[in-house]
């Protein structure tokens, strides 16, 4: 029999019921429960609340996704957790190395599906890059993932679930790294889970990552923007821009159509920001169309007095993307003109290419579609 509080802890996040894993089963899946939903569950167990921390522990710290592993666990609690919850994990299913160091694990979910993530080694910072959907509704014109459309969210068990077998499986759970949700898909579209995904990992039982470690990456989800200035524990901002007049901007990500770069700017400006910390513009160059001398002079005014910083992304080019990468000297004139003008920049060097791993490269066979993708002013609305 399955205690009463513990059926109804099922995943609170926006996917529905049952896509994950154990299709029709009605235990309460562990990886999906923040500190405090898992003492529910092991109160509902009639054992003893501090149990969950450890099993908590086990599960985040260390990697152990079964209970029999849980050795300072009873014997008799073991056999109880086994028979009344689960707990479901992504499984890397192919990892592909790059000369650069960099790794991409594909990673196959309860339902079939696959995502992408990827490990960066840079020095010093170690960094894993995360994905929050299946897919993505955003349709950046650049971008192969937002070719594929949205197939479904991500749940918060598997949004965190990749940083923990990727810490595993890379021998870091003892290392610092960082996380950048910058993977597949928009993880503002995908915000419930995205966030609690976000307090899993941040659970001092767990793997106890601070928000300096973590940077979020959005396309400009405006609502969900102010949501998160409104949270206790906000991850770094990082801003996808992309462009410096709205018409070209509305080219390139035609889901923003809606929405204007001033009002952007606006809720940028609107960003609770830490001592020190500054906002991430990501501004990806393409040969000849929104990498122009007055480009540079446009991105340097309209980010006048914002505590930001700019990080250009030369376009990782692919079949199918309809946008060429400008030269190096193109690249180096544009980073110079906007330090000139006292913009804060940097280019980001482009890693794992050779596998496919870099920024807008990844794209994997979602399997069976789940209808057609909705746009972002239906997300915006939210
Ligand atoms: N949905 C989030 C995360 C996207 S991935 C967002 O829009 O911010 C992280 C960055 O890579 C984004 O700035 C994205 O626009 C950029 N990107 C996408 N495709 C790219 C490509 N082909 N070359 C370079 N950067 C790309």
């Amino acid at each position: 029999m399955i205690p009463r509080e513990a059926r109804l802890h099922q995943p609170g996040t926006q996917t529905p019921r049952g896509t994950v894993g154990h299709m029709d089963d009605e235990r309460p899946d562990l990886a999906e429960l923040e500190p405090a939903e898992l003492e529910s569950v092991v109160a509902a167990l009639g054992a003893d609340r501090f149990h969950a921390r450890q099993i908590f522990r086990w599960l985040h710290r260390r990697g152990r996704e079964q209970f029999d592993g849980m050795t300072d666990l009873s014997r008799h609690l073991r056999a109880r957790l086994d028979e009344t919850c689960t707990i479901t994990t992504p499984v890397v299913t192919s990892r592909e190395r790059s000369s650069d160091g960099t790794q991409k694990f594909l990673f196959t979910l309860g339902d079939g599906r696959n995502i992408e993530s990827v490990f960066i080694p840079d020095t010093p910072a170690l960094t894993l890059c995360v994905s929050t959907q299946v897919g993505c509704a955003m349709r950046c014109g650049f971008c192969l993932t937002g070719q594929m459309g949205l197939a479904r969210h991500l749940t918060a068990g598997e949004i965190a679930g990749q940083v923990r077998v990727l810490a595993r499986e890379l021998e870091l759970q003892d290392t610092r790294f960082n996380i950048v949700l910058m993977g597949m898909g928009e993880p503002l579209h995908n915000y419930d889970a995205t966030m609690k995904a976000l307090r899993i990992l941040a659970a001092p039982d767990g793997l106890a990552l601070t928000p300096k470690r973590v940077t979020l990456s959005t396309v400009g989800l405006l609502p969900a923007m102010a949501r998160l200035s409104e949270e206790t524990w906000i991850p770094n901002l990082a801003v996808s821009l992309h462009a410096t007049t709205d018409r070209v901007r509305h080219e390139l990500i035609p889901t923003s159509r809606q929405q204007r770069l001033s009002d952007l700017i606006t809720a940028c400006r609107r960003f609770p920001l830490k001592h020190r910390d500054r906002i991430t513009f990501e501004y990806v160059l393409l040969d000849g169309v929104n990498d122009t001398a007055a480009d540079a002079r446009r991105l340097a005014r309209l980010l006048r007095g914002l505590r930001a910083k700019v990080n250009l992304l030369p376009l990782n080019e692919a079949p199918g993307i309809p946008f060429s990468r400008p030269s190096d000297e193109q690249v180096d004139r544009f980073a110079s003109s906007l330090a000139r003008s006292g913009v804060n920049v940097s280019v980001r060097k482009s890693r794992g290419r050779d596998i496919r791993a870099a920024c807008g490269q990844l794209i994997v066979d979602s399997g069976p579609r789940a209808g057609s993708a909705p746009r972002v002013r239906s997300a915006q609305e939210r």
